[in-house]
C-alpha cells in the first residue's frame, strides 16, 4: 500500500531497557521530491527514530516503513536508501575514493551500480578524493561520509545531523548539496537541532521535543506561523 512511498512512519515508539521512552506516537511521511529536517533539541529522539527506519534497533511499538518495507537484513529495498546515522570508519591509509571502493565492493552490488563520479560530484570533494583520509579535515570527512550515503544514487537518503562540527561555508555548501540530491525524484530526510539551517535546507519539517512530534508540515509554514516552535527549538 506504501510500495511507492519513501518513507511512512506509524505510530513509532521506542522505550529503552531501562523504561525511557526516546521515541512516543511519532508518525510522518517523506514523499519523493522533499528534503524534510527532522527537527528537535539533544535528546529529542531523532536519532533513535532514524537507527528505528534504519533497522539498527527494533521499535517497541509501530512501524518505520521504505518504500513499504520494514530494513533488516536482507531487505529488498535496502538499495534503495542510503544513509550517514552512524559514522563510518574510514581507512586511513586508503584515499577518500579507495575508501568509498572498498565500501561498495563490500555491499556486493555491481561496481557499475556505484556512480562514483555522480555521488562525487554531488558531494563536492574534488581533488581530495585522491588524497589519504588520515590527512582529511572534519569537513572532509563528513563530505566523504554522505558521498559514500549517496552511493548508487539512492531513491531515499538519510543523514543524521550532516552539518554537525562544519563551520559556516561549509554549511552552505551542504545546503547546495542536499537541494540538489531531492531532485529526480529523490527523497532526503535530515536531521538537526538547529532552525535556521533546516529553514534554508529543508522542503519540509518535522518538530520534536521530548520523543513526540509538535509541529509538522512545509518549512514555510512551520518557521513563520508557529512562535511555540521556536520556543521549543531555541533552547538548543
Ligand atoms: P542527539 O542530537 O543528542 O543525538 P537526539 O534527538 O538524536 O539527540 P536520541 O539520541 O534519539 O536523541 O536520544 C533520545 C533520548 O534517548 C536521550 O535522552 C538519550 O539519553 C536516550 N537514549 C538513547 N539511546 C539510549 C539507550 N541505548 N538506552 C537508554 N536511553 C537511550
Amino acid at each position: 500500500e506504501y510500495a511507492e512511498t519513501p518513507l511512512v512512519v506509524r505510530g513509532l515508539r521506542k522505550a529503552y531497557g531501562d523504561g525511557f521512552v526516546a521515541v512516543e506516537r511519532v508518525d510522518f511521511t517523506v514523499e519523493r521530491g522533499q528534503v524534510v529536517g527532522l527537527l528537535g533539541p539533544n535528546g529529542a529522539g531523532k536519532t533513535t527514530t532514524l537507527r528505528v527506519l534504519m533497522g539498527l534497533t527494533m521499535p517497541t511499538e509501530g512501524d518505520a516503513l521504505v518504500f513499504g518495507h520494514r530494513l533488516e537484513p536482507g531487505s529488498p529495498v535496502l538499495s534503495r536508501v542510503g544513509a550517514l546515522v552512524e559514522g563510518p570508519g574510514f581507512l586511513p591509509h586508503l584515499t577518500g575514493l579507495q575508501n568509498l571502493h572498498a565500501y561498495w565492493q563490500a555491499t556486493g552490488r555491481p561496481a557499475a551500480d556505484a556512480r562514483f563520479d555522480e555521488a562525487l560530484e554531488i558531494a563536492g570533494l574534488g581533488d581530495s578524493v585522491h588524497r589519504k583520509t588520515k590527512n582529511y579535515s572534519h569537513g572532509m570527512r563528513q563530505r566523504l561520509a554522505i558521498a559514500q550515503a549517496m552511493l548508487g544514487l539512492p531513491e531515499l537518503l538519510v543523514l543524521d545531523e550532516p552539518t554537525d562540527g562544519l563551520d559556516p561555508p561549509q554549511i552552505a555548501e551542504m545546503r547546495r548539496v542536499l537541494k540538489r540530491y531531492a531532485t529526480d525524484g529523490r527523497a532526503v530526510l535530515v536531521s538537526s537541532h538547529l532552525l535556521a539551517e533546516v529553514e534554508q535546507t529543508c522542503t519540509h519539517a518535522v518538530v520534536v521535543n521530548k520523543g513526540r512530534i509538535v509541529a509538522d508540515g512545509p518549512v514555510d509554514d512551520i518557521v513563520g506561523d508557529s512562535p511555540s516552535v521556536q520556543l521549543e527549538v531555541s533552547d538548543v
